[in-house]
């Protein structure tokens, strides 16, 4: 444990906006009083315990690479930080399956699985800060869950230590009728349910194939349509990046290093050489229906080996711009409504301002898909945090207005901690009801998710 000046001080800020303003400002939104760094489930049990019966804050840290804010300990109290709780435990070529703690960073996850040949097909452009227990408490999703799912469809177990110090494991399959599964109930709850110690996540062979395509549609609409019939008519590509005109051009274009046309698409199909080739044509098939033009596959290629670039400077945005993602996700029925009141409610008002909106949608479902659209300002100037949060509102705003689900794969934390009302209804009671009924005394990462 540590309660010296420089340990504390780098655990005020996870990768939020907001969180990262106030901090270079001088003025954090929270600071722990105290950094935990366990090495076992019976470590992690005893600190909840004590810190229990003593109603001091527990906030677990994984990576700190979250964008909304989740793990600013703004109550103070104990941060438990878990990456010394960084054992692979076991891989199981049988049923391809890791245990592992939650403090493995998702990149040495990757690095060990690959030399074996596998891989654990949820791949977010922050594994190389994220940790497997962030995954799941964060409820994430990574570039090629179009074929695999997001991260709840990858967790086969987990172990968690609740509010008042008990080490529960779920059950070790998660498909039987023993009752209502618990485990579905921690993923995504983002500390505040208690801590995940261990998960058992599902993985895939390394593919046998993997085949790029770009493709570029005269517009959102018809590349919307070519995916979503192809999605319905069972095709399983691992990517389908589709890029609106905006983001073509300023996202897509200057990380592959040629300047695409329309709204530029990557694709990719994966695994069974002879599957790939067949789901292949049938795609450009149906994209070549909805007027869409094949181009140089090769820059698939080139976007995967640069897949996170976007991420890094020159691509990435820095202080004192403003910049957020409201990734969103709605039922196809919904989808471009939702696509066209972002760009009313948030691209149009502040194009005066310099604010560029970019978006582009991935994780496709046969149901719908996210939209990721993010903003970016060049300088707020000394109002940038009202400004921010005025953007995030109109864009929230218009997003619940047009049907859509206020976050896809990010997570609540402060950002989105206010709509959490207005998105769940009387929904939030429920989940206020059993918060109360695991943890009565407050203790676990209080003042998020909106509960
Ligand atoms: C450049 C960049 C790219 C990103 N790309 C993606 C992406 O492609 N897909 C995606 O899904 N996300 C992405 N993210 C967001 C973020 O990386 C993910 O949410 C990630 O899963 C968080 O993991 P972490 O270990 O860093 O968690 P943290 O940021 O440390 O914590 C996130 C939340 O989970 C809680 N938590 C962490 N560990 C535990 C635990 N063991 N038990 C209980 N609660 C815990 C924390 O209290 C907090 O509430 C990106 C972030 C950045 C900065």
């Amino acid at each position: 444990m540590s309660t010296g000046a420089e340990v504390l001080d780098r655990y005020v800020a996870d990768t939020y906006w907001k969180a990262l303003a106030a901090r270079a400002a001088g003025a954090p939104l929270g600071r722990p009083d105290v950094v935990v760094t366990p090495r076992s489930d019976e470590e992690v049990a005893d600190v909840v315990r004590i810190a229990n019966q003593h109603r001091v804050p527990v906030v677990p840290w994984g990576g700190g690479s979250g964008t909304q804010g989740a793990s600013i300990p703004t109550h103070g109290g104990i941060v438990v930080d878990l990456t010394r709780m960084d054992r692979i435990v076991d891989i199981d070529e049988d049923s391809l399956t890791v245990t592992a703690e939650a403090g493995v960073n998702g990149r040495r996850l990757e690095t060990e699985l690959n030399r074996k040949g596998l891989m654990l097909p949820h791949y977010p452009a922050s594994a190389e800060f994220a940790t497997v227990g962030g995954y799941v408490a964060a409820r994430g999703s990574g570039v090629l869950s179009t074929r695999y799912g997001k991260i709840e469809d990858l967790v086969i177990s987990l172990r968690v230590v609740t509010p008042t110090g008990e080490v529960v494991d779920t059950l070790p399959v998660p498909r039987h009728a023993v009752g209502p599964d618990i485990a579905p109930l921690f993923i995504g709850s983002e500390g505040s349910l208690g801590v995940i110690t261990r998960v058992r996540l599902q993985l895939a062979p390394l593919p046998a194939a993997r085949r790029f395509e770009v493709v570029s549609f005269p517009s959102v609409e018809a590349g919307v349509d070519a995916v979503r019939k192809s999605m319905q008519s069972g095709l399983r590509p691992s990517v389908v990046r589709l890029y609106d005109e905006v983001a073509t051009r300023l996202t897509l274009s200057p990380v592959v290093g040629s300047q695409l046309p329309g709204v530029a698409t990557v694709i990719c199909f994966e695994g069974n050489p002879a599957v790939v080739e067949a789901e292949r044509k049938s795609m450009l098939d149906l994209v070549r229906a909805h007027n869409g033009q094949v181009l140089d596959g090769g820059l698939g290629e080139v976007w995967w080996e640069h897949r996170y670039d976007f991420y890094k400077p020159p691509h990435s945005p820095e202080l004192p711009a403003v910049w957020g993602t409201i990734d969103v996700v709605a039922t196809y029925a919904r989808l471009l409504h939702t696509y066209h009141a972002l760009q009313e409610a948030v691209a149009k008002p502040y194009a005066a301002r310099g604010l560029k909106l970019r978006s582009h949608l991935s994780h496709w479902y046969p149901w719908g898909a996210m939209i990721y659209a993010r903003f970016v300002l060049p300088d707020g100037g000394p109002d940038s945090v009202t400004l921010h949060d005025r953007i995030w509102k109109d864009g929230v705003t218009a997003a619940l207005g047009a049907g859509a689900v206020i976050n896809d794969h990010h997570g609540v934390g402060l950002k989105l901690a206010p709509y959490m009302p207005a998105q769940h209804g009387a929904g939030l009671d429920v989940l206020r009801r059993i918060k109360n009924a695991l943890d009565p005394n407050g203790v676990m990462n209080p003042g998020k998710l909106g509960l």
